[in-house]
């Protein structure tokens, strides 16, 4: 059972990011090798325009990058994003798991994390797009 329901809300049809956010996922993740980096999605209008980063949030290969119980249900945030250091840009087994469970739109950004290392995925983990707005 998902946490929440995001389906039932409008925000859920996310067609974009910001430019900016984008660029500071990237370089967050650059920053952050060898670990992992993670956080929060929040979107205004149909865009991606604000990170939020939670307070001990694991990083770390193969940890539980999110962990569930300190997640806000809050209609803003829409998904999430991680790095994947290794360079593979789909999601592994337990990040399927984790996107039926929350959030509604999920960005694996992966090394060398220059402007085209990203992909976006839906909450069964199908690629979708996401434009890159300024
Ligand atoms: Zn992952």
């Amino acid at each position: 059972m998902p946490l929440f329901d995001f389906s039932k809300d409008e925000r859920a049809n996310i067609r974009g990011i910001r430019k900016r956010v984008l660029k500071m996922i990237l370089e967050a993740s650059k920053d952050s090798i060898p670990n992992e980096f993670g956080a929060l999605l929040r979107a205004k209008k149909g865009v991606i325009d604000e990170l939020i980063l939670l307070p001990g949030t694991e990083s770390g290969e193969r940890s539980a990058l999110f962990k569930l119980y300190m997640l806000p249900i809050d209609y803003t945030i829409v998904g999430t994003v991680h790095s994947h250091p290794s360079g593979v840009c789909y999601p592994s087994g337990a990040d399927l798991e984790f996107f039926q469970k929350y959030g509604w739109i999920h960005i694996i950004v992966c090394s060398p994390f220059s402007k085209n290392s990203w992909a976006c995925f839906d909450i069964a983990g199908e690629p979708r797009d996401l434009e890159v707005v300024d």
